[in-house]
Parts: C-alpha cells; sequence; structure tokens
C-alpha cells in the first residue's frame, strides 16, 4: 500500500446557502484502504459525499485526487478521473433490466473489455447474473444495493464512493453488503470510501475512520482503535 493519498482533502467548507454545513473537513485515503466516515443525522455526510463527486460547491478547501486538482471540475470529470459514486438510496431504473442497468454503469467507456467485466460483476453477485434479464425494480433492498455496487465497478473506479450502504437493510443484508465490500477491497483492490450512521458496521471493516460531528472532523484511528473508543461507543454504538 502506496502512502501517497489517492484522495486528499483540505479545509474543505461547503454548504447551503449562508448555513454552512461543512467547517472546514480534512482527511485523506489512501489506495487500497477502506476508509470510513461515520457521524450522527445531519453531520455532513452526505454533504461532504456530494463535494467530492462534484455535486456540491465548495466555498473553500479543496479536493485533489491521484495528485490532481479536481475542486472546480464538473462530476463528469471526476467520474472519467476514476470517481464512482453509490448514492444513498442507490438510485437504479426500476424498468430497466439488470444487465442494462450494469452495462449504464459503462457508459463513458468505449473499450473491447465491457463484457469482461460484466462477467467479473456476476461473479461478484451471481444472484444478479440469474436474474440479469428482469426489471432492476423487481429485487429486494439488499439486492438494489448489490446493483448499485456492480454499476459503479463497470466504470472501473480507482475510487468507490457509497453514500449509507446499509439504509433500509435488515441486519443480515447489512452484513452481506459489508462482506461485499471488504471482497471488494481483497479481490478487486478497489479503494472505498464510505459515509454511515452504521458506524459498527462501518468500523468493523474500515482500515481507517473519520467521526464528523455538526460539520468538522472529531476523531480519527483505525478501525478498531475507533471500535474500541470510549467516546466513540458511547455517542454511535449504544454502548
Ligand atoms: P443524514 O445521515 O441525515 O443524511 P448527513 O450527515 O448526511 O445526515 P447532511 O445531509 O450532509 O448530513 O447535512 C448537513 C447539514 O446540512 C444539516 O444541518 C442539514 O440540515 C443541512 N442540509 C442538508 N441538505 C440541505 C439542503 N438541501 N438545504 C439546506 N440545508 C441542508
Amino acid at each position: 500500500r502506496s502512502d501517497d493519498p489517492l484522495l486528499k482533502i483540505e479545509g474543505l467548507r461547503s454548504g447551503y446557502g449562508r448555513i454552512e454545513a461543512l467547517h472546514g473537513v480534512s482527511l485523506e485515503v489512501r489506495p487500497g484502504e477502506v476508509v470510513a466516515l461515520v457521524g450522527g443525522n445531519g453531520a455532513g455526510k452526505t454533504t461532504l459525499l456530494r463535494a467530492i463527486s462534484g455535486v456540491q460547491p465548495v466555498t473553500a478547501g479543496g479536493v485533489r485526487f491521484s495528485g490532481t486538482d479536481l475542486t472546480r471540475a464538473s462530476a463528469h470529470a471526476r467520474v472519467k478521473a476514476g470517481i464512482a459514486q453509490v448514492p444513498e438510496g442507490r438510485q437504479i431504473f426500476s424498468p430497466l433490466s439488470i444487465e442494462d442497468n450494469l452495462r449504464l454503469g459503462a457508459y463513458l467507456r468505449k473499450d473491447a473489455e465491457i463484457a469482461a467485466d460484466l462477467e467479473r460483476v456476476y461473479d461478484l453477485f451471481p444472484v444478479l447474473k440469474e436474474r440479469r434479464r428482469n426489471p432492476a425494480g423487481g429485487l429486494s433492498g439488499g439486492q438494489q444495493q448489490m446493483l448499485a455496487i456492480g454499476r459503479a465497478m463497470m466504470s472501473r473506479p480507482k475510487l468507490l464512493l457509497l453514500d449509507e450502504p446499509s439504509m433500509g437493510l435488515a441486519p443480515v443484508l447489512v452484513d452481506q453488503v459489508f462482506a461485499i465490500i471488504a471482497r471488494l477491497r481483497e479481490e478487486e483492490a478497489v479503494t472505498v470510501f464510505l459515509v454511515e450512521q452504521n458506524a459498527f458496521a462501518a468500523l468493523s471493516i474500515a482500515d481507517r475512520g473519520y467521526v464528523i460531528e455538526t460539520g468538522e472532523i472529531a476523531m480519527t484511528g483505525s478501525g478498531r482503535e475507533l471500535l474500541t473508543d470510549e467516546r466513540v461507543r458511547e455517542a454511535y454504538l449504544g454502548v
């Protein structure tokens, strides 16, 4: 694992009109890491993720990716640079088939390897292969989350951004989705930055984590350090 960060956020400020939601956030994600950003409702997790993917304007600070300043780059340019987002609520296209949803993830690519990548995604998620001709809307919540991750993988991202992957899922499915994220790190060498309210599930698989409180990074450490930290346990793990 190289120590040069793949993603480097420095002093990031962003908000909605006059309301500032992020008050100078700094963090980094190194190649091959799974990094979790945890925090309560309204702490600024989604705003930060949207600022990274380029759909939320920033007022100060910067976003560097692979050594390039992307602070003012369009969302489209960031996808091209290798950043893929799995949005909160998944946003799959229900009437389209599962396979067409996956192909949409490769829309910026023209290379001949799309078919091979489709097979890789089907290897990771056999249930998607079995049902590939069916409308995506018929999948369960957990399966839709898998589809959204698979679709993002189709852009061959260097960095996968996940917004609340556990949202709305039964505990057994939460475990499955996080097991998949761990597998992506091991087998596909994908770098992952994920935001979660489910701090336990996220920190359990994360190499490192950050805790965000009211728009500021309050704590950082390895996943294990944060899981055993008294303050984290009281505030986020209900212990
Ligand atoms: P949640 O887990 O509930 O989505 P979050 O940590 O993702 O929370 P954000 O959605 O980033 O938090 O919200 C950060 C702050 O910005 C909150 O105070 C929120 O009320 C405010 N905010 C979010 N979206 C908007 C918006 N469209 N207009 C105005 N304020 C907003």
